[in-house]
Parts: structure tokens; C-alpha cells; sequence
């Protein structure tokens, strides 16, 4: 099996993966934000030889060079979550994974897959062709609020799995209760912004806030994408979507806390809200990775923002239990710079 990785190991970002056996596969496509080369490094011509592209989720660091791709001269099926496929360009070879099954048959490829716990539409792969044997996990975490298969007995000659905390012993209860800590405090003073992504840690995040005594607001792509998600309970579980909807409309005597889809501050919208919420003496708290250049690293580096990573992903002693329950010849961590 020739195994090449075309970004996410010994980095945050770029991941991507080529597997060469009797079938000719990559998972994941993404970006290296801030990077001068931010593409991933595979020829043309291994690019042209994927007859299939797996996507585990549709953050940019996953997906973020499929167009890129697709100029390379990609022509082959797109496999992913039928909410990942419909966060792409449009594209005419794709292939939905159903919901209701943890299987599907390729043709010479097979895929077994679970959600990951990471947000909507993430999923884990182990894909198997008559000569090879590979898992991968996505972006992967069995402490979020999001549904998550468990990856447990499977054989593999080769795993990659994510491990974004490093060595960093990452120890979900003590983050939250840092998070909150943080939150408690800073609603004292003035408002609390909380940049996130659209799909991703904020029902843990407004989950966790959501005994103190301050209004939380949504910005409307978060409105939306909760909406989105009411009643149905493949992703996040329903009573969770619905303790969202109802937390965020309730009131509170505090200085509020507001969720933002910006989760760099890339947009003038995200970096005026920042802005706003200083001026007003509040706080900017971020709980994911931040790019090279972004607005959100630029107020961390003047001490203007505040960082407390959330649980979106595994940290390697997660990772040491994961392994224990598998049986995995190789093994690659990816999305950290540490492993
Ligand atoms: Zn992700
Ligand atoms: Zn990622």
C-alpha cells in the first residue's frame, strides 16, 4: 500500500491523505490558512489517479481544497455526509452516505463509517479495497454533545487518527470548568464575545454557560444551523438542539454573552463585534485553534482576547485508550504540530 500525506501531520490544517493499492483513494482536501503554499503537496497525477475522495467533515482544513483539487484535474466520486457534499461547489460524482447504515459498497472499495463527535455531518472511515486496510478517524472527539460511534474493534494496517491536543494532557471537565469560570467573571465587567465556528463547539459552549445569569444570544447563521438541526437527532441529540433554542431565549440580569459564527474574526462583522465588545470593557474568549494571521490571533497576541481550548478533538491519551481497543498495525497522529 503506498501511503502519502499530503498536509495535517506535524500541523494544524491542510489534511489530506492519499492511499495507492488496488484502488486509488484521498481523504480530506484542505487548507493551510497563512500558509504562502497552502495547498496540499500531491502531484497532478496522483491527484488525476483518485478514483475517490472521502471527506470526514466540512471545516476548511478538510475541505478547503476541493476546488483546488478539482483544477488539479480530479475527476473521481466524492464520499462524505450528505451535509458535508452540500458545502461544496457544485460537483456532479458524488455519493451520500445513508444515514441509516454504517457500510456501503464502492465497487472493489468498501467503507465502514461512524460519526466522529466532532460536529453535523462528521464521520469517521475505515476503507477496505482486496489489498489494504486503512482508518481514519476525522476530526474526532467522544466528549462533545455530538453523537459519536464509537471506533472500537477494528483491524487496520493503518490508522490515522486525529490527536490536535498533542501530549498536552487535555482533560475535558477541567477546560469546561475553566470556560465557565472565565464566563462567570467576565459577564461582571461587560459583555463576553465567543467566536466559533457555525458547525461546531458551540451547543457544548452555550450548554455549559447556560446556568449563569445572563442573557446568550446566537448571530443568525448559529440561529439557523440550530433551527436546522431541530428535531433532528442524527447529530446532536434533540434535547440538546432544543436546550439551545430555549436557553438562548431566555434573559438574565448579567452583561451577555454572544456567540458569533466567526470563529478567526475574518469578517468586518466578526472584527466589529470584536472591537465592540473591548470598547464596552467585555472580553473576547476563544476555544479553538487559531490561524497564522488571523484578526482572533492578532488580539491573542496583544492580550486582548483570551484563550481556553475546547474538547472538539483528541488528545493523545485518548488516543492511547482508542489504540488499545483497536488493532492497528501503523499509526499516524495528525492536525498537531507537537506529534
Ligand atoms: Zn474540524
Ligand atoms: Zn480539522
Amino acid at each position: 500500500m503506498k501511503f502519502l500525506i499530503g498536509g495535517g501531520v506535524h500541523e494544524h490544517g491542510r489534511n489530506c491523505f492519499f492511499v495507492q493499492t488496488d484502488k486509488t483513494y484521498i481523504v480530506d482536501c484542505g487548507v493551510m490558512r497563512g500558509d504562502e503554499h497552502p495547498y496540499p503537496r500531491l502531484t497532478e497525477e496522483e491527484i488525476r489517479a483518485a478514483e475517490f475522495l472521502f471527506l470526514t467533515h466540512m471545516h476548511e482544513d478538510h475541505i478547503g481544497a476541493f476546488s483546488w483539487l478539482l483544477e488539479c484535474g480530479f475527476r473521481g466520486t466524492v464520499v462524505a455526509a450528505q451535509e458535508t457534499l452540500a458545502a461544496l461547489p457544485p460537483y456532479e460524482k458524488t455519493f451520500a452516505l445513508p444515514d441509516d447504515k454504517m457500510t456501503a459498497d464502492l465497487g472493489g472499495l468498501s467503507v465502514d463509517y461512524g460519526r466522529s463527535g466532532h460536529c453535523v455531518g462528521a464521520l469517521w472511515y475505515h476503507i477496505r479495497t482486496a489489498e489494504s486496510s486503512a482508518l481514519f478517524s476525522g476530526d474526532y472527539s467522544e466528549h462533545s454533545r455530538f453523537c459519536v460511534d464509537k471506533i472500537e474493534g477494528r483491524t487496520a494496517e493503518l490508522a490515522v487518527l486525529d490527536c490536535a491536543f498533542g501530549h498536552a494532557k487535555y482533560d475535558a471537565k477541567v477546560q469546561a470548568e475553566r470556560i465557565r469560570a472565565f464566563a462567570e467573571e467576565a459577564v461582571t465587567r461587560g459583555p463576553l464575545l465567543l467566536p466559533v465556528p457555525k458547525n461546531g463547539r458551540a451547543a457544548d459552549l452555550v450548554m455549559l454557560l447556560s446556568g449563569l445569569d445572563c442573557p446568550i444570544s446566537l448571530d443568525k447563521k448559529l440561529t439557523a444551523f440550530f433551527e436546522g438541526q431541530r428535531g433532528n437527532g442524527r447529530w446532536l441529540p434533540v434535547n440538546v438542539t432544543d436546550a439551545v433554542l430555549t436557553r438562548v431565549r431566555r434573559g438574565g440580569t448579567g452583561h451577555e454573552i454572544a456567540f458569533l459564527a466567526d470563529a478567526q474574526l475574518a469578517t468586518e462583522q466578526g472584527r466589529a463585534a470584536a472591537r465592540e465588545a473591548l470598547e464596552r470593557g467585555g472580553s473576547v474568549l476563544l476555544t479553538g485553534h487559531t490561524d497564522e494571521g488571523s484578526e482572533a490571533e492578532r488580539l491573542l497576541l496583544e492580550g486582548r482576547a483570551r484563550a481556553i481550548p475546547f474538547n472538539a478533538h483528541s488528545c493523545m491519551e485518548d488516543d492511547e485508550a482508542l489504540l488499545a481497543r483497536n488493532n492497528f498495525a501503523r499509526v499516524v497522529f495528525n492536525h498537531s504540530k507537537d506529534v
